[in-house]
């Protein structure tokens, strides 16, 4: 088999199947393994637009882009070529319906969680800055590792230049209520098709199966069926309802879960997630841009904390600091944060510092720092420099000494640290 930009490749495994086509693993000449998407069926168009794509280039590297396109010679069809999925990476579905094989719940921690949701973000806004949208969101085509969050979406297929007509419609749990409508053949006039303020849509939805567990228009009210085309459009299309709604709670979540992770979050990512679903439902301007999310997600990362009395992470509050443990109840006073720049990272046990706190790349970013409790004396943290550079540390007492690499210094009130690019406080 001939591929554009790689050569000749040879077929081996066969990985996956679905309604347009097939995927192998292949080998190209100098021994790399690549997947190959072969298409059995697919729309007119696609031969150009993949070209589009490959000219184009990946937005960045949380995209599994198309490399070249395929071709077999006495053939019938094409395909194209892009990186093989690592295994460590695995499918939303499994976060949100637990382990395809057994369905015991994957094991992943609130910062993978997180930093998943900080991803995914960033992989759109980067692809919808190259005028480009995906129209397909959906938890076949977002993959995640669990142990740091990192995302790979795959299918890039779907992505088409934004403001075009599309084949694509989109997956109904995920699909804006304006392209419901259009397919119901319900509503205005301009033709609604997928496209990044449509993305927008189906990134708030993502968001909230990755931090709540389920779906944000499922509750009370729609669990009645019959599930048919009626239902579909008045539940997704003409009368969507938020299941938090706060000025109608008939389509409350069946889930406590799902209410219980809703009251675990600071307010500020309810407060996004209250526009998407609440404004953002039936004013495509409304909805919570990419960079939001990502900011958001930051900063969530950085206000969680371990409590004292149930181990369990809970999120510091900005809006209510002292507001007690989400999880146990237990009182949490006031926690100590570090200031650094615009950023205000609570100090517990098992926080890390990354490396955009120092100015770098978010899309990298990599440890710096971990907060560490006393051996003995458990209300006593400190932080270690996981750098290779040493630290300055001054003292509110203006006492200042090195914090050199793999060693750890008291996080007490008034504490500076001297990271070289930034400097941080330690404030109560
Ligand atoms: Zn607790």
């Amino acid at each position: 088999m001939q591929v554009e930009n790689v050569g000749m490749v040879t077929v081996l495994d066969l990985l996956g199947r679905g309604g347009q086509g097939e995927v192998y693993e292949v080998a190209a000449d100098t021994g790399q393994r690549y997947a190959l998407k072969w298409y059995t069926s697919w729309p007119g168009g696609l031969w150009e637009a993949l070209e589009y794509l490959i000219e184009r280039g990946s937005p960045s590297h949380h995209f599994l882009w198309p490399v070249g396109r395929a071709v077999s010679p006495g053939e019938h069809g094409f395909g194209y070529l892009m990186a093989l999925r690592p295994p460590a990476y695995r499918g939303l579905a499994e976060l949100v319906f637990g382990d395809r094989d057994d369905h015991s719940p994957l094991d992943v921690s609130f910062r993978s969680t997180v930093n998943l949701a900080f991803h995914l973000s960033r992989a759109l806004l980067r692809l919808h800055a190259l005028g480009l949208c995906y129209r397909d969101i959906n938890f076949g085509n977002v993959f995640f590792r669990p142990d740091n969050g990192d995302v790979l979406v795959c299918d890039n297929d779907n992505v088409g230049i934004d403001g075009t007509p599309s084949t694509i419609a989109g997956t109904l749990q995920f699909m804006a209520p304006e392209v419901v409508r259009m397919l119901h053949r319900v509503g205005g006039t301009e033709p609604a098709w997928p496209s990044a303020r449509t993305d927008r849509h189906s990134l708030a939805v993502a968001q909230f199966y990755i931090l709540c567990g389920s779906d944000p228009l499922e509750g009370t009210k729609t669990r009645h069926g019959p599930f048919d085309a009626d239902w579909e459009l008045e539940h997704y299309g003409l009368r969507p309802l938020f299941v938090f709604e706060p000025d109608d709670d008939s389509n409350r979540p069946m889930s406590d879960v799902t209410t219980a992770y809703w009251q675990l979050y600071p307010s500020f990512v309810r407060t996004l997630f209250l526009r998407a679903f609440g404004p953002g439902l039936h004013d495509p301007d409304a909805r919570v841009l990419e960079s939001e999310w990502a900011t958001a997600m930051l900063a969530l990362r950085d206000t969680a904390a371990r409590c004292a009395s149930c181990s369990q992470t809970f999120f510091v509050d900005p809006a209510a600091p002292d507001r007690p443990c989400a999880r146990c109840g237990a009182p949490t006073s006031g926690p100590l944060v570090m200031a650094i720049g615009r950023r205000r990272v609570v100090i517990s046990p098992d926080q890390l510092l990354f490396t955009d706190h120092l100015g770098g790349d978010p899309d990298l970013g990599s440890p710096v720092g971990i907060v560490v409790p006393h051996p003995t004396e458990h209300h006593r943290v400190a932080l270690r420099n996981l750098t290779e550079t040493s630290w300055t540390a001054t003292t509110e007492a203006g006492d200042v000494h090195d914090v050199p690499p793999g060693r750890a210094v008291e996080t007490l009130p008034g504490l500076r640290i001297h990271f070289g690019p930034t400097t941080g406080v330690v404030e109560r």
